[in-house]
């Protein structure tokens, strides 16, 4: 059997090592672009900092399968992620929680707030800010409405172009208010960084007698056929767009270097309500890189536009999944094609949950 796999992100290189080491059948990965790793893309640069090419990559998850499978990859650091986002002046932890409450309230009125959380909601639930703002009680209604404006309204309105309340609850319920003192943006049992960086974990799954790369090349300029293709690129790019296109929210990225050895103080600084971009990464905190300089990149985000930048975000919402749900009716018909990934499945997966698609996937043809 010749396997197509069109894409070297983390779904296609997952399938790919699979079906090279379970089936020893050959396969031949392409990318369009001129290297690995989709969007996990890094690089160590001339400082010795690894950079995150597409923003800052955290791997987190819950799942035995996956992190078992990643780690015959790569060794991973014990790195645990937290957000520090700037609210009025002042230096705090997201999501909010019980921490921020006393950061950015005084004393007594956190006290107050944090006992009437307590009377209504479990210790340690997570709230998605929707579900939050329904409160009957004066002051919880006044704390909704603060983190609903200070921290969701604007970035939401800054990431996606429309309000929390027009992007689909699912999105926004990733950074809930959590009735704890977890600081940390995730609580999955593993988290960390792949200690040689993430396009040498991809690398390492496609290292494989039965596995050839094929760099800057297009899937529609390929000749030849093959028993199975499997397709994570856009799918309506597959059909020529031929329902019209699945919108897309893209980021540019502002990469800056500085001469001195910390620019901020946490690898990731939110700015909910100020300024044009959303959030300023500093790559150097992920692998704890030692270098006199330091290089940050500030975030904006924007619309996805064919050939002027790259898709990062699917956007959830009913429209869209009709459209979706045409190609992916049209994808039934196809026989030993298969699509998977963000842009093949038009989900906004994180990365365990990228590689648990293709693992489940693979089961499924096996
Ligand atoms: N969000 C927000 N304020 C924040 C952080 C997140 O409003 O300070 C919302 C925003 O809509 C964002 C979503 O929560 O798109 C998910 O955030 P996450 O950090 O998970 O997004 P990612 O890192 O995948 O871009």
């Amino acid at each position: 059997m010749h396997n197509l796999i069109i894409g070297t992100g983390v779904s296609g290189a997952t399938l790919a090592n699979l079906i090279a080491n379970v089936l020893n059948e050959k396969v031949l990965i392409i990318d369009k672009k001129e290297h690995i790793a989709g969007n996990c893309y890094d690089y160590r640069d001339d400082n010795g900092i690894m950079i995150h090419k597409y923003g800052s990559h955290i791997f987190h998850t819950s799942s035995e399968k996956v992190w078992k499978f990643v780690r015959q990859f790569a060794d991973f650091n014990q790195y645990m992620h937290k957000v520090v986002a700037i609210i009025d002046g002042i230096h705090t932890t997201i999501p909010f929680n019980f921490n921020t409450l006393y950061d950015v309230f005084p004393q007594s009125m956190a006290r107050r707030l944090e006992e009437k959380l307590l009377a209504k909601f479990d210790y340690n639930k997570k709230v998605p800010i929707l579900e939050f703002q329904k409160q009957d009680d004066i002051d919880l209604k006044f704390l909704a409405n603060y983190v609903y404006e200070k921290v969701f309204l604007h970035y939401t309105t800054k990431q996606w172009g429309v309000s929390p309340n027009d992007v689909d609850g699912a999105v926004t319920a990733r950074v809930p208010v959590y009735l704890s003192k977890d600081d940390r943006y995730f609580q999955d049992k593993y988290q960390g960084i792949p200690l040689e960086g993430y396009t040498k974990l991809v690398e390492n799954m496609l290292e494989h007698p039965n596995i050839e790369v094929r760099l800057n090349t297009d899937y529609k300029d390929l000749k030849g056929s093959f028993d199975r293709v499997f397709y994570t690129g856009a799918i309506d790019e597959y059909f020529d767009y031929k329902f019209g296109h699945l919108p897309y929210r893209s980021v540019n990225f502002k990469f800056e270097e500085y001469d001195r050895e910390f620019y901020q103080k946490n690898s990731v600084v939110n700015y909910p309500c100020n300024y044009d971009f959303t959030r300023i990464h500093e790559f150097k905190y992920y692998l704890n890189d030692k270098s006199e300089k330091t290089v940050i990149a500030k975030e904006y985000s924007e619309f996805f536009e064919l050939g002027k930048n790259e898709r990062y975000y699917p956007i959830p919402n009913d429209e869209n999944t009709v459209l979706y749900k045409k190609y992916l009716e049209e994808a039934k018909h196809l026989k030993n094609v298969y699509f998977l990934g963000r842009l093949g499945d038009y989900k906004y997966y994180d990365m365990d949950k990228a590689i648990l698609r293709a693992i489940e996937l693979f089961e499924e043809i096996v």
